[in-house]
């Protein structure tokens, strides 16, 4: 079931205060995306919505704006986030979630929270949030269309390992730092797909 309309007008309301117009073009690709992930996928559509409206509505803002926010809300980066503290808008904006929105379903919660550096264990909903953000249709770089074709063809964690072995390699490529939830939650997959080399 969809996510009820007034909810979604509240959920977009609120982001559209916050995000820029390509930020909120990119949201609103990841709501469809991850409502074809949920249907295909068989998670429910609503909180996938949910999850993909708000994931990134910490996104925007200075450093020092998000610094000031992960205090109010009580949270401590660890040193890679500290150094790269982008890394925290998916927990900044689970908090708003929670606590400006009322959201309360731990689950979508933790998609959004999750949603940029993956992590061991994750759920089917956290999975197709961390998947759509990746690949929905306003994303353009290069192999972005076969992994699309995968997510439509293959099962979720083919798809999905796909996807982190994408972004592991071009964080590294950039230079930048990778956090160890990225490298639990390509690991995990890893281990799960049981397949030795
Ligand atoms: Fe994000
Ligand atoms: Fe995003």
């Amino acid at each position: 079931m969809c996510l009820d309309e007034s909810k979604r007008q509240e959920y977009l309301a609120f982001v559209s205060a916050r995000l820029g117009k390509k930020r909120l073009t990119h949201t609103l690709g990841v709501e469809k995306m991850a409502i074809e992930l949920a249907g295909r996928f068989g998670a429910d559509v609503a909180a996938a919505q949910t999850a993909a409206l708000l994931h990134d509505a910490a996104k925007n803002g200075k450093k020092q704006e998000k610094r000031d926010l992960a205090q109010i809300y009580n949270i401590e980066p660890d040193p890679i986030e500290e150094r790269q503290i982008d890394l925290l808008h998916g927990a900044l904006a689970a908090q708003m979630a929670r606590r400006e929105l009322g959201v309360e379903d731990e689950d979508v919660l933790n998609a959004i929270r999750y949603h940029t550096t993956g992590r061991a264990g994750m759920s089917r909903l956290e999975k197709i949030i961390y998947l759509a953000d990746l690949i929905e249709e306003n994303r353009d770089f290069r192999g972005v269309k076969a992994l699309r074709r995968l997510a439509r063809t293959a099962g979720l964690d083919e798809a999905l390992l796909a996807g982190m072995r994408h972004v592991l390699l071009y964080v590294i490529r950039e230079g930048g730092a990778v956090h160890p939830d990225s490298i639990d939650a390509y690991n995990a997959l890893l281990m799960e797909k049981g397949d030795k080399e």
